[in-house]
């Protein structure tokens, strides 16, 4: 006999507050994260309910488990259920209540929230994932295929003590046919309907690292110098000013009506010429958005010269973020560098590849039998909603397993409460919380997109 759905809910809750309280933040140094105490946690909640778990520790402190309950048919396929169990730091004077807390809070009109880093990003969903899982295994539900529940650790700092490193050196222990991770679920409703965004898909990085060449001279007499901090400026203008045609394509589209700006708004964003202007209207968050979503973007973002205060310096390093989209390559991002950095500067130029995506496809198909249970899923929270796939500007875990060729889902599935701005601006930023109703609809569509996949 199956638990009800509340039962459910509140260990959902109570899973997350516990998460959140074990504070596993990840600087992105090998001794930071601490996924550890969150494995230990999730472990201890499959203590003798017959499942088997394996623990890898790339490092000391850094965990990641697998739990996989074997299906009854060894040809169907199988469904993977990754969450991270780090969270990136905070800036505690931003917060209204204690970011590590974990605390269950009532808002204003009355919704009950729960607080702290990971809140929406992701251990919502990790914990989520948990307790579907547990339910399942507990409750002798038997699936032809494989569920599997991965915990994986160092997704904030791009995975080489987690995800990158199981996918490339314990693929046995990880192997599945599909994965659910991070993000979606965003629910807008307008006088058209309902849309649930799911995302298919991300934008690839392409991080470059530019060694900048001048002269060295004495900083008394800079007149026809050869500042290398001066050409890393000039790169640095030239970025921000330069412009690429956006791809409005179907996606796109599909983004910009599930936000439910107004059919106006809408013309003007799938209008080539008219797009610009109608993202310099909109508030900065959806406009970034956006903007990263129909072109490769560059932000330019460290930069360092010189030793001395009186010394000309004949080199600067500049580190660009740059993201493609998955439609384009290293190769596309490389070349629009060099037209950014233009002609006159490219000889004192030589561009290194920092951190580059892995090769292969950074979209999944909407062409399989996950996406129609994930659809039929979210229809049974919101029978008219439309389920829309999208696409995220930042890297997920999935990237390991989409350059596999494995399908890779961002789900999940929120209330209405929180809105795409909203959601967009407590990911990674102050006063990250989830109103429990959202822990309630996630947690069910687990369970439902379970029983489908394999009905
Ligand atoms: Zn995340």
């Amino acid at each position: 006999m199956g638990k009800s759905i509340d039962v459910l809910t509140q260990e959902t809750v109570e899973l997350l507050q516990q998460m959140i309280r074990n504070q596993c933040v990840n600087h992105g140094t090998p001794e930071s994260g601490n996924e550890d105490r969150n494995a230990r946690l999730l472990r201890d909640e499959l203590e003798g309910i017959g499942v088997d778990f394996e623990v890898i520790e790339p490092a000391p402190g850094r965990s990641s488990m697998i739990a996989r309950y074997e299906g009854t048919d060894p040809n169907a396929p199988s469904l993977c259920l990754m969450g991270h169990t780090d969270v990136v730091p905070v800036s505690p004077d931003g917060w209204m209540h204690d970011p590590f807390g974990g605390e269950l809070i009532t808002a204003d009109d009355g919704t009950p929230e729960v607080w702290g880093r990971g809140a929406v990003d992701m251990l919502n969903l990790t914990s989520s994932m948990m307790v579907a899982f547990r339910e399942i295994v507990r409750s002798g539900k038997r699936y032809p295929g494989d569920l599997i529940y991965f915990a994986v650790a160092d997704e904030e700092a791009g995975g080489a003590l987690g995800a990158k490193e199981i996918v490339d050196n314990h693929w046995d222990a990880i192997k599945c046919d599909y994965v659910l991770t991070e993000n979606g679920g965003i629910t807008t409703s307008t006088a058209d309907g309902t849309t649930v965004m799911m995302t298919t898909g991300e934008k690839k990085g392409a991080f470059r690292h530019l060694e900048i060449s001048g002269e060295p001279g004495h900083g008394s007499r800079p007149y026809r110098s050869d500042n290398a901090l001066v050409k890393a400026a000039k790169i640095v203008t030239r970025m921000t000013e330069y412009e690429i045609a956006p791809k409005l394509d179907d996606m796109f589209r599909e983004r910009v009506r599930a936000l439910g700006l107004g059919a106006e708004m809408e013309d003007k964003l799938l209008d080539p010429d008219q797009v610009d202007a109608a993202l310099a209207s909109l508030p900065r968050g959806t406009a970034s958005n956006l903007h990263s979503c129909c072109q490769m973007s560059f932000s330019p973002n460290m930069v360092n010269s010189g030793e001395k205060a009186n010394t000309v310096p004949d080199r600067a390093d500049l580190y660009v973020d740059i993201r493609v989209l998955p439609s384009e390559t290293q190769d596309d991002a490389d070349r629009h560098l060099r037209a950014i950095i233009g002609e006159d500067l490219l000889p004192s130029v030589k561009i290194n590849r920092l951190f580059d995506s892995p090769d292969g496809p950074s979209m999944s198909s909407t062409d399989t039998p996950l996406w129609s249970a994930l659809t039929d899923s979210v229809q049974m929270a919101y029978p008219t909603a439309r389920v829309v796939p999208s696409m995220v500007t930042g890297g997920t875990d999935a990237r390991f397993f989409r350059a596999k060729g494995v399908p890779a889902y961002g789900a999940g599935l929120l209330s209405n409460k929180v809105s795409f701005a909203e959601f967009g601006s407590r990911f990674h930023g102050h006063n990250e919380r989830i109103d429990v109703e959202s822990l309630k609809l996630t947690t069910e569509l687990w369970l439902n997109v379970c029983n489908r996949l394999w009905a």
